[in-house]
């Protein structure tokens, strides 16, 4: 069984995130989207409320979702996976992905990155670019599952400070 890693913060998770999650589930026999916790400073949901955020909108019978506290290599290890998905935006996304799976090659070689370009129509989209349009009263529903909707709008607007 061929096991692929979707490794992310998923802060809040969006349409960019499921297209690429979607994809990687038609590749591979299994996918763990992987809510890593020690990347981000400070972010908008715990950890356990974007695991629940994504089992609401995640529908693929063979994603499951799970977080982790440590080196990707190592879950991949522990986990039998053969392969970390990533979704490509832009260009500027390129450097630090490059640089990210070079590293991840040299600490386990037989573990391979596969890229996936994003979507044309969610090429523009990041969980930052929607709670900044959400923050300001802009209308996310093109950026966020309908299922988590309301959740991520109340958690971003409950966010704006009068100062
Ligand atoms: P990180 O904070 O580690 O960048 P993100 O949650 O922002 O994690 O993204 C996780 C993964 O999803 C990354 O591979 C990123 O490139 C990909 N991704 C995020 N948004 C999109 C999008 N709109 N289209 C395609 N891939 C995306």
């Amino acid at each position: 069984m061929k096991i692929a890693i979707c490794p992310g913060s998923f802060d809040p998770a969006t349409y960019g995130h499921l297209d690429i999650i979607e994809r990687a589930a038609q590749l591979f026999d299994k996918v763990i989207v992987l809510v890593m916790t020690n990347s981000e400073k400070n972010p908008l949901f715990t950890v356990d409320e974007r695991v629940r955020l994504l089992e609401k909108c995640v529908k693929k019978k063979n994603v499951e979702i799970d977080t982790y506290k440590g080196l990707l290599v190592d879950y991949a290890k522990k986990s039998g996976a053969v392969a970390i998905v990533k979704g490509l935006r832009a260009m500027s996304d390129f450097d630090y992905e490059f640089q990210q799976a070079l590293t991840n090659k040299s600490l386990m070689p037989e573990l391979e990155t596969v890229f996936l370009t994003a979507k044309n129509t969610y090429m523009f989209l990041s969980s930052s670019m929607v709670k900044e349009v959400c923050r300001l009263g802009g209308d996310i529903s093109r950026f966020v599952p309908a299922e988590i909707h309301d959740e991520v709008t109340i958690r971003c607007k409950g966010e704006i400070k009068n100062d």
